[in-house]
């Protein structure tokens, strides 16, 4: 099963993407993860994203290709993966469709999670991350269950990101407005989009999307 989650920063990509791949049993390849271990490693790379990355704009397109392309060739992606944050683009997407064509593969289902922009604003004031397993929180709406202690792993270190400040915000939601919101027609074309409400609580986007997959299945 491949897979594509789209939306706006603070859409709950990466929390579904989470909840997706220990019931799909595939993995979830997020691009920020990605780009932001490059940073952390001190790579080419991962200087230059640093600098786009803390504008708020995207990576550039030859770059981000690359990077997917070597990473769902590895063989943990063999029954298939779960996108967060890749196609940002329609560049991105039609070299998408090409590597996958290539690889005698295709894609299943392309699922946007919509949500209005207000919201997201605060969803990114409120996140944080585990720092040691990564585990996604937000200060109202995913608190750990005890306070100051991962529930996945019990550490006591969290991280915010540095683009998550209401600065960096503007400009990732007008990059995803211009570059982003295109590549749904794209997909939709090929009957292949769904919608979920976002909005909704996660456990209930979560359920929604469960019933697209199901209907998939039928
Ligand atoms: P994205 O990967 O799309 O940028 P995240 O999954 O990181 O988004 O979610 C952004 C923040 O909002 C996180 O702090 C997360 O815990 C919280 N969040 C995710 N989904 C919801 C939801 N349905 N309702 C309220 N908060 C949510
Ligand atoms: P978000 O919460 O905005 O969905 P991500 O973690 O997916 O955040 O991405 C963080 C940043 O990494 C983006 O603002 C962008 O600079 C860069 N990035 C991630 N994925 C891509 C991509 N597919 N193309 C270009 N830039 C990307
Ligand atoms: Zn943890």
């Amino acid at each position: 099963m491949n897979i594509i989650l789209l939306g706006p920063p603070g859409a709950g990509k990466g929390t579904q993407a989470e909840l997706l791949q220990n019931r799909l049993h595939v993995p979830k390849l997020s691009t920020g993860d990605m780009l932001r271990a490059a940073v952390k490693s001190g790579s080419d790379l991962g200087r230059k994203a640093d600098v786009v990355m803390k504008a708020g704009q995207l990576v550039s397109d030859d770059i981000m290709i690359s990077l997917i392309r070597e990473r769902i060739s590895l063989p943990d992606c063999g029954s298939g993966f779960i996108l967060d944050g890749f196609p940002r683009t329609l560049g991105q997407a039609e070299a998408l469709n090409t590597m996958l064509h290539e690889m005698h593969r295709k894609l299943d289902l392309v699922i946007e999670i919509t949500v209005n922009d207000a919201a997201l604003v605060e969803r990114i004031a409120g996140r944080f991350a585990c720092a040691k397993c990564g585990a996604g929180y937000h200060d109202t709406h995913k608190a750990p269950k005890v306070a100051g202690v991962c529930d996945v792993c019990g550490s006591h270190d969290f991280t915010r990101r540095k683009d998550d400040n209401r600065e960096t915000v503007a400009s990732r939601l007008q990059a995803y407005h211009l570059q982003t919101v295109p590549v749904l027609p794209y997909y939709k074309q090929q009957g292949i989009l769904r919608s979920v409400d976002g909005m909704a609580e996660i456990k209930d986007v979560t359920a929604e999307m469960d019933r697209v997959l199901k209907n998939l299945s039928k």
